[in-house]
């Protein structure tokens, strides 16, 4: 069976290694049940939340909140009545607030007054009460224009960031409809062009309440495959980026770190692998590429917060980003035309980036919590010995897969099972960095962690 086992992952190895233009799926851990639901996933459906949101003129943060149809306040109520109407749809689970922050105007140069904001949320209760694994998906609401305290003029944000709460609504439209054992977050936040405001109010009160969540999801500028200046059209790649070494690490995290040389592999580092390799499974012709930074260049999104607060999180951005779009007042200057607008966001694109978050999303909700404990032996040798221990609630593993991988490859490339919750291998530490991932009796696969250093 180990065998086996490890035949089919080399084979299917083989295939993505050969086929470097025409990704193929690896059917290896294929749950058809997934892949009927990324089925459901409609570039049409998202095309239609996109158009809404455009609809509301601005989405600034600051920008009215008392009309109906123009404005940050209309836009939140409607992708509130959004999800009501899938929770009726559906007949659904799912409690659907709009949670209040107040800014204090004095203490930010982008809000220059106090101003109450908004996120939107929605949460799909996990199905099994010794479960309180939280999963959670987040785009952003607001939009800007070239100056950023712009709250009047027409910032329709089509790209930056209706496409990511597109994305979130699509995930509810079609996982309302189904029942987890976890729970499931779906949020549109307010304030992130304003210093990430909504996401640090989430994060915040998610640590303060210690929340299990085990995995964040930000989508931000997932709609456009051609870059400006080069015009490289890329359609078929989404960026997964995560962080390298945690922004929060107690002392002994940091000991740990350096006695593994575990720079590469952060627990935000294991989801975006886990992301990229549950793209593979699910999607032809569409892959989730790990980038190995916290965010592009000099910029930051709704992840970091999440980061800063010790929670596991990453963001999906399209691999080609459009600056004549982004950030920009609507104009025409030189021949170019300028601005977020609807018509260069590429929506069968944002629905293969849906794809993958629902897979990725659901992966894990069906998958037991991670092994914890895990450590590896302290010695010197040809044979490493780890051990862990069982997940506390939610689903019970039936064993355990240990991943390896050479010290200069970026992805996890062997996979043993065990049943037991120890492991001796013939492998080196020296040539070899090495994970633990709980196996359910389904199939589904945890997230990876890696071991801390055990001394006798
Ligand atoms: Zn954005």
């Amino acid at each position: 069976m180990k065998f086996y086992s490890l035949l089919l992952f080399a084979i299917a190895s083989l295939m993505i290694s050969c086929s470097q233009t025409e990704p193929k799926k690896d059917t290896y851990n294929l749950d058809n049940n997934i892949a009927s639901l990324t089925k459901e996933i409609s570039a049409d459906s998202i095309k239609d939340h996109i158009s809404h949101m455009v609809s509301f003129g601005t989405r600034h943060s600051l920008s009215d909140t008392t009309s109906a149809t123009q404005g940050i306040g209309a836009a939140r109520r409607w992708v509130a009545s959004k999800f009501l109407q899938f929770r009726k749809q559906n007949n659904a689970e799912m409690s659907v607030e709009l949670d209040p922050l107040v800014v204090d105007g004095s203490n930010s140069s982008r809000v220059p007054y106090t101003v109450t904001m908004k996120n939107v949320v929605a949460i799909l209760k996990g199905t099994d009460p010794n479960d309180d694994r939280v999963i959670l998906i987040s785009g952003h609401l607001d939009s800007r224009n070239s100056d950023a305290l712009d709250s009047i003029n027409a910032a329709p944000g089509a790209n930056d960031d209706a496409s990511g709460v597109a994305v979130v609504l699509e995930l509810a439209r079609v996982l309302s409809a189904k029942k987890f054992p976890c729970t499931l977050i779906f949020m549109a936040v307010q304030g992130e062009e304003q210093g990430l405001l909504g996401a640090r109010h989430m994060a915040t009160k998610m640590r303060e309440n210690n929340i299990n969540l085990i995995a964040m999801l930000n989508n931000d500028i997932v709609g456009n495959s051609v870059a400006s200046e080069t015009g490289d059209k890329n359609n078929q790649t989404v960026r997964v980026f995560s962080e390298m070494i945690p922004a929060v690490e107690s002392e002994e995290d940091t000991r740990n770190r350096s006695a593994m040389k575990s720079e590469n592999d952060s627990p935000s580092r294991q989801l975006a692998r886990y992301a990229s390799e549950t793209a593979k499974i699910y999607l032809d012709g569409f892959t989730a590429t790990i980038n190995m930074r916290p965010d592009r260049f000099l910029r930051g999104g709704d992840h970091t917060p999440f980061l800063q607060n010790g929670f596991v999180a990453v963001r999906f951005t399209e691999f080609n980003e459009n600056y004549t779009q982004q950030h920009q007042n609507l104009r025409e200057e030189n021949g170019i035309e300028y601005g977020d607008k609807l018509k260069f966001v590429d929506f069968e694109y944002a629905a293969n980036v849906a794809r993958i978050n629902l897979a990725t999303m659901v992966s894990l909700a069906k998958a037991p919590g991670a092994p914890q404990q895990v450590t590896m032996q302290v010695n010197l040798g040809n044979i490493t010995n780890l051990s862990w221990e069982a997940p506390s609630g939610g689903p019970a593993p039936k064993g355990y897969n240990i991943l390896l991988r050479e010290t200069y490859q970026p992805h996890w490339e062997k996979k043993i099972f065990v049943e037991g919750t120890s492991a001796e291998l013939p492998y080196s530490k020296d040539n070899y960095f090495f994970a633990v991932q709980s196996v359910g009796t389904n199939g589904h696969e945890s997230l990876m962690v890696i071991p801390t250093p055990k001394r006798q």
